[in-house]
């Protein structure tokens, strides 16, 4: 255990209208693969797809030879609850796929998170799951407008996701979110439960990744041998949220959501920062 404190990187207004755009981009890339998504289609086909959007808008995707990772997303299908690296697998109907992805602009990052069913679902469940996990997104999204320390994002989380699912659903632990900026992954971390550390103060200028992956029945997983695929192995599926916010003196704004968060921060009757490429 270590005393020292990590030093998390504050950006100007002028720095996080640059991450807006590169995390509005990544929000046009999600919205051409949620349509692009259906039965038939392989996970490396809608990576093909993602990286040519991000290169034809002179972004550079940045998942793309993170710590050697060999594709410009992770499509995570049915058990695999993140990293699942894109390959030949053709989706099928009622499949339930998380596909995270990210892209840099001018050196700033954006990572954002959404999970699909494939057409018809098979189970109620598989519903509830995703849905469940996307609010559970905007639960610690709302936390952050009104915390004073970063841990309550994570107990944020945990809570709504004890109120509203009980013991169906289980957290990936020891995965979370993070601060992001000129890398994707710097301090601090940001848990999706309660954990002893409290974290930082909260300060205009920090910008988080959110990002709530939760489990159908317990929550165990695997590594596989490939070192990226995380897999659950207690037989239920998974699904993953994110976004990456920015807290500035306005209040938030959802860098990652087309609306700057206007939607889903309206369920919690909070409002987004101006939008700061509205000006
Ligand atoms: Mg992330």
């Amino acid at each position: 255990m270590s005393l020292r404190r990590e030093r998390v990187e504050l950006k100007t207004p002028e720095q996080i209208a640059v991450m807006r755009r590169s995390g509005k981009l990544l929000s046009q890339v999600h919205d051409m693969l949620a349509d692009a998504i259906r039965p038939g289609i392989t996970t490396a086909a809608l990576d093909s797809l993602a990286e040519e959007m991000i290169r034809d808008h002179g972004a550079r995707p940045n998942f793309l030879g993170y710590h050697g990772f060999p594709a410009t997303l992770c499509i995570s299908v049915n058990d695999v609850v993140v990293h699942g690296i894109p390959d030949d697998t053709a989706l099928a109907e009622g499949d339930v796929v998380s596909i995270d992805g990210g892209c840099i602009v001018e050196g700033w990052h954006s990572d954002a998170a959404r999970t699909h069913i494939v057409g018809a679902p098979r189970r109620e469940a598989d519903t509830a799951l995703v849905q469940l996990t996307e609010q559970a997104l905007w639960a610690g999204i709302a936390a952050l407008a009104t915390a004073e320390r970063v841990g309550e994002v994570g107990a944020a989380i945990e809570d709504f996701v004890t109120e509203a699912a009980g013991e169906t659903l289980s957290h990936l632990e020891g995965f979370g979110g993070h601060g992001i900026g000129t890398v994707m992954h710097q301090p601090p971390d940001v848990m999706n439960y309660r954990t002893r550390s409290r974290g930082p103060r909260v300060k205009p200028g920090m910008c988080l990744a959110i990002e709530p992956m939760l489990i159908q029945g317990p929550g165990d997983w695997d590594l596989e041998d490939d070192d990226w695929t995380v897999r659950a192995t207690g037989g239920g599926r998974a699904a993953h949220w994110e976004h990456s916010v920015a807290v500035t003196a306005q209040g938030l704004v959802v860098l990652t959501a087309a609306d700057g968060g206007a939607e889903g921060l309206a369920h919690h009757g909070l409002t987004p920062a101006p939008d700061p490429l509205a000006a």
